[in-house]
């Protein structure tokens, strides 16, 4: 008997469903669906939308998704919410990826020997794991902490004794250290772009890369070319390499790797010598020759963006977490937020990683990097979970991670897909993509609490559960995350309005910056009533960092000789984690137009030197390991500098994502002090030319490299 691809997948979803009911109770609609009766909400080529929230960054995007026949199909933002007005990035589309992934995983691995068993008895693997959560000194590393499955990863952390150590590439705790720092709030910087007249850039890539990025993109439009507004607004930017925005500014000003920070004293200084007050004495007595020698610019232009400054009516300066990527990056941001503050008396900030209905939370469930990989060798700890993130990749091969995780005694992991950490474990439990699951998101800000929800638009993935429900059966909990979220909202009708809408704010928040989004929208139109329910309080799990004390100048620390290397933040794949999504690897990169693989840029200056043009083949040397790639002499890189995007060189992460390197692995660990997290800019190589041309596709030299059939089953 031959069977279609269609008539395959149908066939094992239907027996794969039905051993799953067999074995946890999954409901029998699940198992079957006829065609003569069909559940109330589903009619045969009838699109339905549903409102729910991106999760694939701290963004908040309110998304809905056209769904047809069952499977979602398409993904739009919704025209009338508060942060993205309409609009999602190529991140949040390319989710529908992520959900029909043909290489997620649909069963439990249980390690046997070298390799894995698949099983579908979640009864067995829940009893692990509750075996694993009495027996205290556990760690749990987590790629971010936030919303309802954040509270109940601190709740149970706090039950049990576990430790949290949450892994974020670039990280953003040096943005909260700063604006602690400066305000004794632990928040993140936030840029009002869309009231702002002259905006000068520290090299945050906030357009794609930053802590909002569509909400930041849509802010960008209405700063350039907004109907409310009398004039274009001007960009300036300064950094050691153009990004995205930074080639969409005005003026970019190309500076020494790790000297943001000192650019911003030097416009201070300026401003605080024409008369604002609040300058501290200390940075001011720093002359600005010095401050041109550190930093590679002009004195004059310091002058001339402080003029520009003091001429403008609504001044900004924008700092990114990719200025907290070196050792003094607290210590910088604290510098370019300082600017703010000197420029219009106040550092405004916000919280996208809120925790509705938490108590307070104790300071030491949190540990650091530092604390964590110096617990892990001291063999502190029997337990370790690794909750959807990877640290295998993400961390310098030299503080060997792998050979830590290794020795420990149990290893579990909770992920979508196969990766390099999960390869080291003993246990890997198949997770669900927030298009299938429940959760939410609190965000605060200026314009008072956002409330974001997120419901599953389609049945999930059969073999798959969330992580939030595999939490709380593993601590014996009976209720599942969705009657957790329901439990909060007394009146039916205010969770009935917060499915249509895709959450809940007030109407000042609507309006917060004088937009109400699109009116005219057939699907969602604006809400008729002032309140749609009260968003729930949250707290901060971030309020016990310790404050940190900036009496002075601070130096960012290299380590090594020859070029700084910089990793950046790719645009398209994330920390790593979307390099899986042929999508992602397919748009190419918005400045070099590379697709499907690394690539190294080289200064032009070095370039010639070393007799090297574009896909010639290099090699980056450090003290702890060599990365080979094809060269991208790039006119827009600082002299000292060398960049290569995070991303690729994954060799267990599918199909997809199997190709090129990764600059993360040969990186030498350096800490900052006041976060005890890595400085992933603290790196010098030696670049050389190896000889040969390497294979490096631009998009004009695209090939179609879909093999596989990568459409809603
Ligand atoms: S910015 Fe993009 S990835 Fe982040 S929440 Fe919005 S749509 Fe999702």
């Amino acid at each position: 008997m031959e069977l279609t691809r269609r008539e395959f997948l149908q066939w094992s979803l239907v027996t794969g469903a039905a051993v799953a009911f067999a074995g946890c109770g999954i409901p029998p609609h699940q198992a079957l669906i006829s065609q003569a009766e069909l559940p109330e909400y589903r009619l045969p080529g009838v699109a339905r939308w549903y409102a729910t929230t991106c999760q694939d960054c701290s963004g908040g995007c309110g998304v809905s998704v056209r769904v047809i026949d069952g499977r979602a199909k398409k993904l739009e933002g919704i025209p009338a919410h508060p942060i993205n007005h309409g609009k999602l990035c190529a991140k949040g589309h390319s989710s529908l990826q992520a959900l029909y992934h043909p290489e997620r995983l649909t069963s439990i691995l249980k390690r046997q020997g070298s390799d894995f068993i698949p099983s579908q008895d979640w009864n067995e693997g829940i009893g692990a794991l509750r075996k694993q959560i009495s027996s205290g000194s556990m760690l749990w590393i987590v790629g971010s902490l936030y919303g309802t499955l954040g509270a109940l990863t601190l709740e149970i952390a706090q039950n049990t004794g576990a430790k949290i150590w949450v892994l974020d590439f670039p990280g953003r705790n040096s943005q909260r250290a700063a604006v602690k720092a400066l305000t004794g709030k632990a928040e993140l910087p936030y840029h009002e772009i869309v009231k702002s007249d002259y905006v000068v850039n520290f090299g945050s890539d906030f357009l794609l890369g930053g802590n909002m990025p569509v909400h930041d993109a849509w802010a960008y439009g209405e700063f350039r070319q907004g109907k409310n507004r009398a004039r274009r607004g001007t960009l300036i930017s300064f950094s050691p390499r153009m990004s995205l925005s930074d080639g969409n500014s005005d003026r970019w000003v190309p500076i020494r790797p790790g000297t943001e920070g000192w650019v911003a004293i030097g416009i201070g200084n300026v401003l605080a010598q024409s008369g604002k007050k609040g300058w501290p004495a200390w940075a001011s007595k720093i002359s600005l020759s010095e401050i041109s020698q550190k930093t590679g610019v002009d004195e004059d232009v310091f002058h001339r963006v402080a003029k520009k400054l003091i001429e403008a009516k609504h001044p900004l300066a924008i700092a990114g977490s990719e200025n907290g990527m070196v050792s003094n990056g607290v210590w910088a941001i604290a510098a370019i937020e300082s600017l703010n503050h000197l420029m219009t008396g106040k550092v405004v900030s916000f919280e996208p990683d809120l925790i509705p209905g938490a108590k307070a939370i104790p300071a030491n469930v949190l540990v650091s990097t530092k604390q964590a990989m110096a617990g892990l060798k001291k063999g502190q700890f029997e337990t370790v979970w690794v909750m959807e993130t990877n640290p295998r990749y993400l961390l310098p091969s030299k503080l060997k991670f792998d050979e830590l995780f290794s020795k420990v005694k149990n290893k579990v992991a909770f992920s979508l897909y196969r990766n390099e950490t999960t390869l080291l474990a003993d246990w890997v439990f198949p997770t669900q993509t927030w298009l299938e699951s429940w959760g939410d998101r609190l965000i605060s800000g200026p314009w008072k609490e956002v409330y974001n929800l997120q419901q599953p638009v389609m049945q999930e993935r059969a073999g798959t559960k969330s992580l939030g429900d595999i939490l709380l059966m593993a601590a014996g909990e009976s209720k599942s995350v969705h009657e957790t979220l329901k439990s909060r909202v007394k009146d039916e009708s205010i969770w009935e309005n917060m499915l249509v809408r895709g959450g809940a704010w007030k109407e000042s928040s609507l309006a917060w910056e004088g937009y109400l989004g699109d009116n005219t929208h057939p699907i969602y139109p604006p809400p008729v009533v002032a309140n749609q329910g009260n968003p729930p309080a949250g707290v901060n799990p971030w309020n016990g960092m310790k404050k940190p004390s900036i009496t002075g100048e601070e130096e960012s620390q290299f380590s090594g000789e020859g070029q700084v290397l910089i990793p950046f933040y790719s645009p398209n794949l994330g920390d790593g984690s979307l390099a899986n999504r042929p999508w992602m690897q397919e748009l190419p990169d918005p400045m070099t137009t590379v697709v499907w693989t690394h690539w190294v840029e080289l200064p032009i200056a070095l370039a010639q030197q070393l007799g090297v043009e574009r896909g010639d083949v290099v090699k980056l040397t450090s003290a702890n390991g060599t990365l080979v790639g094809p060269a991208y002499p790039n006119l827009a890189l600082h002299p000292e500098a060398v960049a290569v995007p995070v991303g690729q060189g994954h060799y267990h992460y599918g199909e997809w994502a199997n190709r090129g390197s990764n600059p993360l692995s040969i990186l030498e660990p350096i800490w900052q002090k006041e976060t005890g997290e890595l400085a992933w800019v603290g790196t010098r190589v030696k670049v050389e030319k190896v000889g040969g041309k390497s294979r490096m596709t631009t998009y004009d030299q695209r090939e179609d490299r879909f093999s596989k059939e990568f459409l809603p089953l």
